[in-house]
Formats: structure tokens, C-alpha cells, sequence
């Protein structure tokens, strides 16, 4: 029963993706999709282990690492029961370190370092529990779940009494909402289609196979010249037809007024949203930008830094749709919150995913805020994008354009043993292709 943490160990894992120009974007031109890995370790008989990790694309991954590594001392030698018992708890105790929060605040690799092992310690959890992540959060009573949650900076928008008031009717129809999960899934978008990189036949046959696997919303990368986005924008729509909905991508590309007129410029595809139009930062600048463009509406997320800049993009109307990132807050922790945040003014969560791991991870999130606080599909989607899943112990499975639930104990955040020595850097084999 007195089972400590006795290892905490980081791994700097990168994927040579900018060889074939996967992920490239407006500001992303040759990104090399990277984790900063974290495995805990206890000395209990069961052998489970906590696996996290923060994305990164390349450089600086070795930074991300070693702060990861730098939180070892708040894990190892603790009692494991005593932490995974109170996760509020130590979520605070690691944001709110005033030494570390220098770093910060609550922003940045520090941020995303807690996040790794905040995940880590939700994914160890999960597999002590024999559950997948969303049927643990999903069966945690509101108060447990408002325990969670850090109301700090919050209560102007949000008081843990509204986020109990939110949460209560969740317990109506709970069970329905699961067996729906386990027998449709939940709806995904495809963003492979359209990265910038890509020549446009590549472009169209991306497009074709997508809406022939099934999805309904694909996204297209935009902001690098505004005639090349008007002609793939055209083969895109051209090629879905008008039922499709195609988002676009700015990647943060633009100022205030350049978004403004190049989205107008866009509107007449229609775009059934527009992503990071400037600085994740910019928040009324968002909030200029969402009134300008009206009605193509304004989506953000996979760059803010916590939940009070969400709480500002909510209370503005700056944006209609919420893209948390698993792994860029500080966990599960702040996704709850920011998923009670997004609740409680009405506007849809659709995760930010691709990168490494970053679909295994986030699908949990959305299935919970689907049994246990939005309970609604509506315009919510997860983003996909088909590469590097072959590197987990527990990828994710799409079927007809949606992600089907996830089964397994755990987070689906374990990496395979081989791919995390494969492509160790600087060392591992790939990036050492001469080496027998
Ligand atoms: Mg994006």
C-alpha cells in the first residue's frame, strides 16, 4: 500500500517529418515532430507506468526535456496513492511553485513541461483503474471534477458553484451518451489534405480521399500568398463539393487588418472557419478580427498558454470555436477547466490534434466533454491527421470519418519502446543513417 515513485525518465524523441513536408504550414515550413517524453515509474507489483510527453517540431526539444527533467524531484519518493489521489493538488503545487512560476507564469515550456507530467500521472491513474482516460473522468462525481480545477483568475467568468451547476445534469442519460460513444464514435476532421506544402494535384487527391473515407470537414493551410490560397481553396471546394466543410489555417500568419481583408478575400469558398489569424496572444485583436470577418467565424487554441487567455477569447466573443491542446496547458487539469469555461458560454470545443500523439491524447477530452459536460456533438469535431500513429502502444482508430472510442486502460499516451529508441536524438538510428 505504501507504493512510492521511485524514476522519473525523459526522452528527447524526434520524427524526421520535414523530409516529406508533412505538417508544413505558413510560419511551420519544415517542421520535425518531436516529443519530449516522460515515463514514471513506481516500485508497485502492477508495473504500470505513467507515459506523457510535450510536442514539439525540433529544435528545442532538448530544452522541453530538460525541464520536464527538472520536476523530477517533485515526483520521485512520493507516495503514488497520495499523489494520484489528489491530482488538484499537486497541479497546484507544480503551477504554483513560486520558484518555478518564475519561468512562467504559467505559460511556456515550464507550462508544458507540468503538462507532460500532469498527463503522465492521468495516464498512470487510468491503467491503476483499468480504464481509458474519458471513462475515468467520466465517471468522477462534479465535485470531484470542480476539485480538479485551479478557479484562480477564473471566478470573474467562472465560480466552482457554476461549474457544479454545469456539470450535475450530466448524471441524466450518462449512460446512453457512453453506449453512443462505443457505438458511433465521435466525428474527426482531416487535415492532411491540406498542407502548404503540397503541389495541388497532391492537393486534390488528398481532398478526394477524404471525403471518400467518410469525413465531413476538412481544413486547408492559408496565409502565405493569398493567389496560391485562392486557387486551392477553389480546387478544394471543387473537388468536396459545397457540402464540405472546409476550415482554413492561418498558423498566427497575419496582422489585424491582413487577416480582415485576406479572409474577406476567402469568404466567397466559405470557410467554415478561420484558424490562428494572428498572435494566439492577440486577444482582442481576435475579438477585432472575429467582428470584422463576420459571419466566417474565428477559431483558436493550440497556441493559447492557459485557461485565463481562453477565459479573455470567451468574454470578448473573440472566438466561436475552442481548440485546447492536449499538451500545451497544463494537462488534464486546465483542459477541464477550459472545457467548463467553453461551456459555460456556449461555444464549442474542437481540439487541436496531429503532431505526435496529440489525437491519443485529445480524443479522451472531447468523449468526456461529451458524457459529462457539453453533452453535445454539434459543430464539434476532433482534428485528425494521419501520420505517426504507428508509434503508439495504443493508436488511435477512425472508421467513416470518427474516431472510435478508445478501449485500453490509460491515456493512449504510451510510445512503443522501439519507436522512442529509434528515433532518440541525437543518437538513435534515424538520425544516424550511416551507422550499422
Ligand atoms: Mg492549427
Amino acid at each position: 500500500m505504501s507504493n512510492r515513485f521511485v524514476e522519473l525518465s525523459t526522452y528527447d524523441v524526434r520524427f524526421p517529418t520535414s523530409r516529406q513536408l508533412d505538417g508544413s504550414d505558413a510560419m511551420n515550413p519544415d517542421p520535425d515532430y518531436s516529443a519530449a517524453y516522460v515515463v514514471l515509474r513506481t516500485d508497485a507489483v502492477d508495473g504500470h507506468e505513467g507515459h506523457g510527453f510535450a510536442f514539439t517540431i525540433g529544435r528545442g526539444n532538448e530544452v522541453q526535456t530538460a525541464a520536464i527533467l527538472a520536476l523530477r524531484p517533485y515526483i520521485v519518493g512520493r507516495l503514488v496513492k497520495e499523489v494520484l489521489d489528489d491530482l488538484g493538488g499537486l497541479w497546484r503545487e507544480l503551477v504554483h511553485d513560486s520558484q518555478l512560476r518564475w519561468l512562467g507564469p504559467e505559460k511556456g515550456v515550464m507550462h508544458m513541461a507540468i503538462s507532460a507530467v500532469v498527463n503522465a500521472l492521468w495516464d498512470l491513474k487510468a491503467k491503476r483503474a483499468g480504464l481509458p482516460l474519458w471513462q475515468l473522468l467520466s465517471s468522477m462525481h462534479p465535485e470531484e471534477l470542480v476539485e480538479l480545477v485551479d478557479f484562480r483568475y477564473l471566478t470573474d467568468a467562472l465560480t466552482p458553484k457554476e461549474a457544479l451547476e454545469l456539470l450535475r445534469p450530466g448524471a441524466e442519460g450518462r449512460e446512453e451518451r457512453i453506449a453512443t460513444l462505443l457505438a458511433e464514435g465521435y466525428p474527426a476532421y482531416a487535415t492532411s489534405p491540406g498542407w502548404l506544402g503540397y503541389d495541388d494535384d497532391k492537393l486534390a487527391r488528398l481532398c478526394r480521399e477524404a471525403v471518400d473515407a467518410g469525413f465531413t470537414q476538412i481544413k486547408l493551410k492559408v496565409g502565405a500568398d493569398l493567389d496560391d490560397d485562392l486557387r486551392r481553396m477553389r480546387i478544394a471546394r471543387d473537388v468536396c463539393g459545397p457540402n464540405v466543410r472546409i476550415a482554413v489555417d492561418a498558423n498566427q500568419r497575419w496582422d489585424v487588418g491582413t487577416a480582415v481583408e485576406w479572409v474577406r478575400a476567402l469568404a466567397p469558398f466559405h470557410p467554415w472557419w478561420v484558424e490562428e489569424p494572428t498572435s494566439p496572444d492577440d486577444v482582442v485583436g481576435h475579438a477585432e478580427i472575429a467582428r470584422r470577418i463576420a459571419p466566417v467565424p474565428v477559431a483558436t487554441g493550440e497556441h493559447v498558454q492557459n485557461r485565463v487567455v481562453f477565459k479573455q477569447l470567451l468574454q470578448l466573443n473573440a472566438v466561436s470555436f475552442v481548440q485546447l491542446d492536449a499538451a500545451r496547458v497544463a494537462g488534464v487539469n486546465e483542459n477541464v477547466a477550459i472545457l467548463l469555461l467553453a461551456a459555460k458560454f456556449g461555444v464549442p470545443v474542437c481540439p487541436h490534434a496531429g503532431g505526435v500523439g496529440l489525437c491519443e491524447l485529445v480524443q479522451h477530452l472531447s468523449l468526456f466533454d461529451y458524457v459529462a459536460v457539453s453533452r453535445s456533438m454539434r459543430n464539434r469535431v476532433i482534428e485528425y491527421v494521419d501520420h505517426l500513429h504507428e508509434h503508439f502502444a495504443d493508436p488511435v482508430r477512425l472508421r467513416g470519418g470518427r474516431y472510435l472510442a478508445p478501449l485500453a486502460p490509460g491515456f493512449s499516451s504510451t510510445m512503443r519502446a522501439e519507436s522512442i529508441a529509434r528515433y532518440a536524438f541525437p543518437d538513435g538510428p534515424i538520425w544516424n543513417p550511416d551507422t550499422p
